[in-house]
C-alpha cells in the first residue's frame, strides 16, 4: 500500500529522492520469516520508513539533497539505519532534503523542491521536508529525520505531523553526514506522539561509534506519550516567542493548546529568556562555521563529484571546479561565511563571541528548568510561506528556526507536535524539556493530540 501510495503521489510532491521497492519488499518478507523463527521482534517490525537521505545506506544512494553527492551509495548503514533493520523496520527509501541539511523550505535540494501535501503551492519546510511530507501525505507511516535547527521540528509544524530532536548525544550520529556537529540530532517524524516514542525507543541510546553519545537508559518514553494527564507538570510559556512577527492564526491556535494543556492539569507560567533573542544571529556563525569544516571533505579527490579530471586541470583546479559545480548557492554562501568566521583576527569577534551567547542561552534554559518542567513556544512564527516566496532573501528564510534554534545551542530535547489549522495550514507547537528528560516532551505531546 504505501509502495503504491508513493507511486501515485511521488510524481507530484517529489517526497522520496529514491525508492526501492524490491528492496523493501525482501525486507517485509525477511521479517516475516524472522518471525516465523521465532525470533522475538519489537512493535515496529514490518512497518514501512522513509530515511533521510543524509543517513549513510549500503543498499541505497545517500545524496544530502546535493549534486557533489550524486548516485554516491555509502560503504557502511549509519547506526539509526543499522537499528531500524535489525528491529525489523522496512526501509522504503530516502527522503528528500535541502542541501547538506542547510534551508527551511527543501527548495535548495538539487534534486527540485518537495511540495505540501496540505497546499502544493506550499513549501513542507526543511531541510527534512521530504520526510515530513512522505509522512503527511500518507506514504509511510514513519520517517527519520536530523534536527541541526529545526530540521525535524519545523517541517513537523507546517506539515501538521509530529517532530521530535531528541536530547542531543541521545541518538547517535554516526554515519549521519555531518553538517553541525555540535548541533545536529537525529530523530522521528511521525503522525502520533506515540509513534514518535516507539521510533525513538528503537534508534535512541548508547553508542560507542558517536563520541557525544549519552551513556544512560532510554527513559520510559511510551509511557509517558500514553500517561493523558499532566497534573502538577508546571509550563512556561516563553515571553520572548509571542507577539509581533506572529502570525494571529499561529497565536490563536497556540493560545487554545495552552488551554486544553491547563485543562489536563498543567499549571502555566510565563517564563522570559532574553538571551534566546540572539540564539538565531549565533546559530548562523557557529551553524557555517562547523559546516564550512565539515563540507571541506567534498574536494573532489575521494568521492562524490570529481569535475574537470580530462587530464588538462592541476589537483587544486579539479578542487575548485568540482566545488563549483557540486555545490548549490546556500552551500556556497555558508562556506564562505563560516571560514571567514573562523578566519585567524575574526575568529574572536565572530565565533567567540556567538559561543559565549550559547553559554547565555544554556544559563536562560536551566534558570527557567529551575520553576518549570518544560517551556513551550509556537514552533515556527508562520504557517508554510509559498514555494519561492523567501528563496531570494536568505534572512527571512532564517527566521523560519527562529524557536527553534535555542534547543540546538542548548543540546536540550524538543519536539513540535500539530496543535490545528489556520486557514486550512498546520500549526505546530513547541516543547522544550532538560538534556535528558525526553519523556518529558511525550507527556505534553500525548495530551495535545
Ligand atoms: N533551517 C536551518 C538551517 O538552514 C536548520 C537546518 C537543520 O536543522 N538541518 O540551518
Amino acid at each position: 500500500a504505501c509502495l503504491a501510495r508513493i507511486e501515485a503521489l511521488n510524481p507530484t510532491l517529489n517526497a522520496f529522492l529514491h525508492v526501492d521497492a524490491e528492496g523493501a519488499l525482501a525486507a517485509a518478507r525477511a521479517v516475516d520469516a524472522r518471525r516465523a523463527a521465532g525470533d522475538e521482534l519489537g512493535p515496529l517490525a514490518g512497518v514501512p520508513i522513509g530515511v533521510k537521505d543524509n543517513y549513510c545506506t549500503t543498499d541505497m544512494p545517500t545524496t544530502c539533497g546535493s549534486r557533489m553527492l550524486q548516485g554516491w551509495i555509502p560503504p557502511y548503514d549509519a547506526t539509526v539505519v543499522k537499528r531500524l533493520r535489525e528491529a525489523g523496520l522496512v526501509i522504503v527509501g530516502k527522503t528528500n532534503m535541502d542541501e547538506f541539511a542547510m534551508g527551511s523550505s527543501t527548495e535548495t535540494s538539487f534534486y527540485g523542491p518537495t511540495r505540501n501535501p496540505w497546499d502544493t503551492d506550499r513549501i513542507p519546510g526543511g531541510s527534512g521536508g521530504g520526510s515530513a511530507a512522505a509522512v503527511a501525505s500518507f506514504m509511510v507511516p514513519l520517517a527519520v529525520g536530523s534536527d541541526t535547527g529545526g530540521s525535524i521540528r519545523q517541517p513537523g509544524a507546517v506539515t501538521g505531523t509530529v517532530g521530535v530532536k531528541p536530547t542531543y548525544g541521545g541518538v547517535s550520529r554516526y554515519g549521519l553526514v555531518a553538517m553541525a556537529s555540535s548541533l545536529d540530532q537525529p530523530g522521528p517524524c511521525t503522525r502520533s506522539t506515540e509513534d514518535a516514542a516507539l521510533l525513538q525507543a528503537v534508534i535512541g541510546g548508547y553508542d560507542a561509534h558517536d563520541s557525544a553519545s549519552l551513556n544512560m537508559p532510554v527513559p520510559d518514553l511510551i509511557a509517558a506519550a500514553q500517561a493523558a494527564d499532566l497534573t502538577g507538570v508546571r509550563i512556561g510559556v516563553v515571553t520572548e516567542f509571542q507577539g509581533e512577527g506572529y502570525e494571529r492564526g499561529v497565536l490563536e491556535r497556540f493560545a487554545e493548546a495552552v488551554e486544553l494543556l491547563r485543562a489536563a492539569g498543567a499549571e502555566i507560567f510565563e517564563v522570559s529568556c532574553p538571551a534566546f533573542t540572539y540564539a538565531l544571529p549565533a546559530y548562523y556563525l557557529i551553524q557555517p562555521a562547523e559546516l564550512s569544516s565539515n563540507l571541506a571533505r567534498f574536494d573532489g579527490m575521494r568521492y562524490g563529484l570529481r569535475a574537470g579530471d580530462d587530464g588538462t586541470h592541476s589537483a587544486e583546479q579539479v578542487m575548485n571546479l568540482s566545488r563549483e559545480e557540486g555545490f548549490g548557492r546556500e552551500a556556497k554562501r555558508r562556506i564562505i561565511i563560516g571560514t571567514y568566521a573562523l578566519s585567524a583576527g575574526y575568529y574572536d569577534a565572530y565565533y567567540g563571541s556567538a559561543q559565549k551567547v550559547r553559554t547565555l542561552i544554556q544559563a536562560d534554559f536551566t534558570k527557567a528548568f529551575e520553576t518549570v518542567d518544560v517551556l513551550i513556544s509556537p514552533t515556527t512564527p508562520t504557517v508554510a510561506f509559498r514555494i519561492g516566496e523567501r528563496m531570494s532573501d536568505p534572512m527571512s528564510m532564517y527566521l523560519a528556526d527562529l524557536c527553534t534554534i535555542p534547543s540546538n545551542m542548548a543540546g536540550n530535547a524538543s519536539a513540535s507536535f500539530p496543535c490545528g489549522l489556520s486557514d486550512g495550514l498546520p500549526v505546530g507547537l513547541q516543547v522544550m524539556a532538560p538534556p535528558m528528560a525526553d519523556e518529558r516532551l511525550y507527556r505534553v505531546g500525548g495530551v495535545l493530540e
